[in-house]
This record gives C-alpha cells, sequence and structure tokens, in this order.
C-alpha cells in the first residue's frame, strides 16, 4: 500500500467484518433508568451476545461502560432534580462502579468470559509510562481471555484532570490498544445535516472519510434530560482521535436487539473511516517523537536482528547513554556508531544499565523483577 494508505470498498460495513480488535463504548442513557438507578438488564444481555459472538470469531473486544455515576445516584438518595457536584460524582461512582462492573461479570459470565475492571485516569494515558503500563495490563487481560470494562476513575478524577466524558476515553483506550474499530454505540443513529429531532428534513450522513470543519460543524450540543455526558461533538472529536490513531469509528443506536450485529444487517449508522492502518499512524507518531532522551548502542547480531523486525534483547546490548524512562523516545545506534531507528524504551536508563548484555534469563536475578525479554518490543520501533 503506497504510504501506508489504507483504500476502503464501498461497503463500510467491511470495516466490522475485517476488524481484528474492537473497542465498544456505551453510555449510561442505554444502560440504566435514570431515575431509579436500575439496569437496563435487556441491554447488559443483548451486548454480551454480541461480545460472544466477536470473540467467538476471534476478535479482541475492550468494552468502555458509563453507569457508574447513574447507577450510583439513587444508592446514595441523591437527587435527580439537579446536576450533582464533583464531590457527590465521584461517591456516586465509587457505590455505582461496583454495581456496573458486577452486572456486566453476570451477563458475561453464561457466555464463558468475565469483565476485568479497569478504571483509567488521563495521567494513564497522557504519560508513557504509564501508557506502557496500562497497555500491557490490557493486553494481558485479553490474552487471558476477559473483557476489559474501562471507565474514567471518577472516584480520583478532579474537574481539570478527566476525560470528562467516556467518548473521547474510549477513543484513547481505541488508540492504547490499537484497535481497527471503535464503535459508539449512542441514542442516535449517526451524524445529520441538521438535528433530527427538531428538523424532519434532516439528512443523515452514512460515511465520513475526514473530519473537516463542515462536519465538525454539525455537532449541536448534547441533548437534555439524557443520563449521558456527551453530545455529538464529543463524539465527533471522538472519532477524530480515533482516525488520527488508524482506527475507524462508527456510531449507531444501543438500544436494538443487538447493536453490533445490526450493524452487518446495514442498520442505519455514520462510518468515520480511517485512512491509515493503527500500525502506520503509530510508526508515525514513534518516528516523530521529539528529542529522544537516549541511545542504546547494539552489536552487530542486535542491529541486524532488529532490523529484520524482531524485538531488542538485553544481551545485544553494548552501551546506554542518556536518562530516559520507561516509555521514553530513545534512538538506537547500530555497532558502526550511526544511528538507525527511533524506538520507545521497554525498560528505563538505569534498568537498561543494569541489564545490558545479559541473557533474558538473567534480568529477574540482575533487578529483582522481569517484565519481559524485550527492552524494545519490535511494534515499538521504527527504522529510519
Ligand atoms: N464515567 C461516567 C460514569 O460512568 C460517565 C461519563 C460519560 O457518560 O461520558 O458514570
Amino acid at each position: 500500500m503506497p504510504g501506508g494508505l489504507l483504500e476502503h470498498s464501498s461497503q463500510p460495513e467491511a470495516l466490522l467484518v475485517e476488524a481484528r480488535r474492537i473497542v465498544i463504548k456505551i453510555g449510561s442513557a442505554q444502560l440504566i433508568d435514570k431515575l431509579t438507578g436500575h439496569a437496563n438488564m435487556g441491554c447488559f444481555h443483548a451486548l454480551a451476545a454480541d461480545i460472544a459472538g466477536l470473540r467467538q470469531r476471534g476478535v479482541d473486544v475492550v468494552l468502555v461502560s458509563s453507569g457508574a455515576v447513574a447507577l450510583g445516584r439513587p444508592r446514595l438518595n441523591l437527587p435527580t432534580t439537579r446536576k450533582l457536584r464533583l464531590d457527590e460524582k465521584q461517591a456516586a461512582a465509587a457505590v455505582g462502579q461496583t454495581v456496573l462492573i458486577q452486572t456486566w461479570d453476570q451477563a458475561f459470565t453464561p457466555h464463558g468470559f468475565h469483565a476485568a475492571q479497569a478504571l483509567l485516569s488521563p495521567s494513564d494515558t497522557e504519560n508513557r509510562r504509564r501508557w506502557l503500563n496500562s497497555r500491557t495490563t490490557l493486553e494481558t487481560l485479553l490474552q487471558l481471555g476477559a473483557v476489559p470494562v474501562v471507565n474514567e476513575n471518577d472516584t480520583v478524577a478532579t474537574e481539570e484532570l478527566r476525560y470528562g466524558d467516556n467518548d473521547r476515553l474510549a477513543a484513547r483506550v481505541a488508540q492504547l490498544v490499537s484497535a481497527d474499530l471503535l464503535v459508539i454505540l449512542s441514542d442516535v443513529d449517526g451524524l445529520y445535516d441538521a438535528d433530527p429531532a427538531t428538523n424532519p428534513d434532516a439528512v443523515h450522513i452514512p460515511v465520513v472519510d475526514a473530519i473537516t470543519p463542515d462536519i465538525a460543524a454539525l455537532a449541536g450540543p448534547s441533548r437534555a434530560g439524557t443520563a449521558g455526558t456527551g453530545g455529538m461533538a464529543t463524539k465527533i472529536a471522538a472519532a477524530e482521535m480515533a482516525m488520527a490513531a488508524g482506527c475507524s469509528t462508527v456510531i449507531t443506536r444501543g438500544d436494538s436487539e443487538r447493536p453490533v450485529s445490526a450493524l452487518l444487517e446495514g442498520v442505519r449508522a455514520t462510518w468515520f473511516r480511517a485512512s491509515v492502518s493503527p500500525e502506520s499512524a503509530k510508526r508515525v507518531w514513534i518516528a516523530g517523537s521529539l528529542a529522544p532522551s537516549g541511545r542504546l548502542h547494539l552489536d552487530e547480531g542486535a542491529t541486524r536482528a532488529v532490523k529484520s523486525g524482531r524485538s531488542l534483547l538485553a544481551a545485544g546490548i553494548t552501551q546506554v547513554e542518556g536518562q530516559f524512562d520507561r516509555g521514553s523516545a530513545i534512538r538506537l545506534v547500530d555497532h558502526a556508531g550511526q544511528a538507525f531507528a527511533t524506538a520507545l524504551a521497554g525498560y528505563d536508563s538505569h534498568e537498561c544499565r543494569q541489564i545490558a548484555g545479559k541473557q533474558s534469563d538473567e534480568i529477574e536475578a540482575a533487578l529483582g523483577y522481569r517484565r519481559g525479554a524485550a527492552l524494545v518490543h519490535a511494534t515499538d520501533l521504527v527504522l529510519d
């Protein structure tokens, strides 16, 4: 593919058929009766069945689920007639999150898999070291067959330091796990050229290939009265973030019988098609890292291995230059002293110095723990 650009077939549903890793976002408005705080079990079971179907096809699924505040609110007798203060929302989330995760686990168990609670705050995705940690945990959960159920860590979030809505959180998660499709289940079936609630002539837009200013301008404010936080504006912002990471996005209704399978039957939706793959988007991001903070010198064998697409092991390191954290961008230097690649460090500079030249099975003895054999994983490096 020239320049890593993707070509799309005319049927956007193909994006779902071909996806290997999907993030599904569902909001409080679909899952919870706002007044009673009761879970809408039909909705949980319908989505659980869809997720089971995807997993049977070998697709990895990560779920981003809202609902903690809506579930917790009536349980703490917090009024539904006014906006909650931040501390009240945090308290409600603390109570509601336990119910939310239990309800997902109950819905998944008959299908033979479990829900894994993952609460993230912006520092987990905006700080590189924590980004790597979060990614490793989610990867491990997927490998072990669980479905990560992600929500914002509302209980510790502050007004200035929160994602604020789960649309944006879902786009970050999609980027974190290199998903190729983000499914946003909503109370609307996609994007219109006017507000369909007030304008009967509003025309539905089935496919968007770029977020132009005209498309961004179509985002109206969130509709009042729903339990969720994000409106169309946050959904378009999420689609834009995901597309930049090579992840296509689809917005459709979450209240139908089998909302994800319905997409294959051509249910109304708006598909935002990414023009690059997650792999090439990540390569552009790594290669563009500003000011790499250190250098690893490789022996001849390691240079050859890395150039042929393999991970970098400790045994092939001859020298460590600079101070860097785990997850920082660094340069790799060949045996002749020539820098030839940019990479994300899997260990910090202090650890690298302790394990340089050692065999992989000696790492644990040298550090007292072991995080993996690769100092740099093959998917975290880009050759010049
Ligand atoms: N994290 C919030 C909750 O679980 C919801 C945020 C949102 O709906 O966008 O209640």
